[in-house]
């Protein structure tokens, strides 16, 4: 069953990542939108047919943001972090830049405490508006699931041509500032066995990772219903392994 957030501003929800955690969904209230297509998404499968529909407007997520900081203040509700995530890929859309300076502004008014983070696939990184954007973000989360070109057809099949190669030069570009997610998981796709935790997989990521230099890396397995079924969970005993794998690199690594 997929989860879909039914409101631009959504929680603070409790998350073992980012404890309070208040959501900022600019995907539509009822359709994923993304540019990729994981067999792990909580999301759901994404529907082509439906990225075209228009993404709520400016002027809309900015009375949501302004309303309910403003309450949350009133109500001296504990807020962590405020987390761009929702109904697929965040920087998709066309005024994320602007959200995210507004959220800025709404956060030192109301929520001073809080943390910004952007949840993202990190494929418009090329674009200036949004790599300018995710350098102003507390913690610009980047998703880098393999750096193996089959196995990122096979995991998060872009509707793109551009390769894992590509991209993750602009990871490093980009730098000491970013945080790199990955998720670990095994099982079948188009009838071929695939495990992103084996040694040689393992070995290839960490040492992109190392290449990259991110602030922090965090590492997770699945944790609900996935689209594409029969998938395998990895054990907290893996994750602990490959997180001290990061570890002995010099670079922090949490696991979840
Ligand atoms: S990038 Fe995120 S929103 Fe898009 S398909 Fe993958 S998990 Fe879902």
């Amino acid at each position: 069953m997929s989860i879909l957030f039914d409101e631009i501003v959504f929680g603070p929800l409790h998350s073992r990542r980012y404890g309070h955690s208040l959501g900022i969904n600019l995907l539509p209230l009822d359709n994923k939108v993304c540019n990729y297509n994981c067999i792990y998404c909580e999301c759901g499968w994404t529907d082509l047919k439906k990225q075209k529909i228009r993404l709520t407007p400016f002027d809309q997520v900015k009375d949501a943001v302004e309303q309910r900081f403003a309450e949350l203040n009133r109500c001296q509700t504990p807020v962590d972090h405020i987390t761009f995530a929702g109904n697929g890929e965040p920087t998709m859309h066309p005024d994320f830049a602007r959200v995210v300076d507004l959220v800025h502004t709404a956060r030192s008014n109301y929520l001073p405490d809080a943390q910004t983070v952007v949840l993202s696939n990190g494929t418009l990184l090329s674009r200036p508006d949004v790599y300018e954007a995710l350098t102003r973000v507390d913690k610009p989360t980047l998703k880098l699931d393999t750096v193996n070109e089959h196995y990122y057809r096979l995991i998060n099949q872009p509707y793109h041509a551009k390769s894992i190669e590509t991209y993750i030069k602009q990871l490093m570009q980009f730098g000491k500032h970013l945080f790199i997610q990955t998720m670990f998981l095994r099982g079948k796709v188009h009838a071929e066995l695939i495990d992103n935790t084996q040694g040689k997989e393992v070995a290839a990521w960490l040492e992109t990772l190392v290449q990259i230099q991110p602030q922090a890396v965090v590492i997770y397995s699945l944790d609900r219903e996935t689209p594409l079924s029969g998938l395998g969970k990895i054990s907290t005993s893996r994750l602990a392994e490959i997180s001290g794998l990061v570890n002995a690199k010099g670079i922090s690594c949490t696991y979840y």
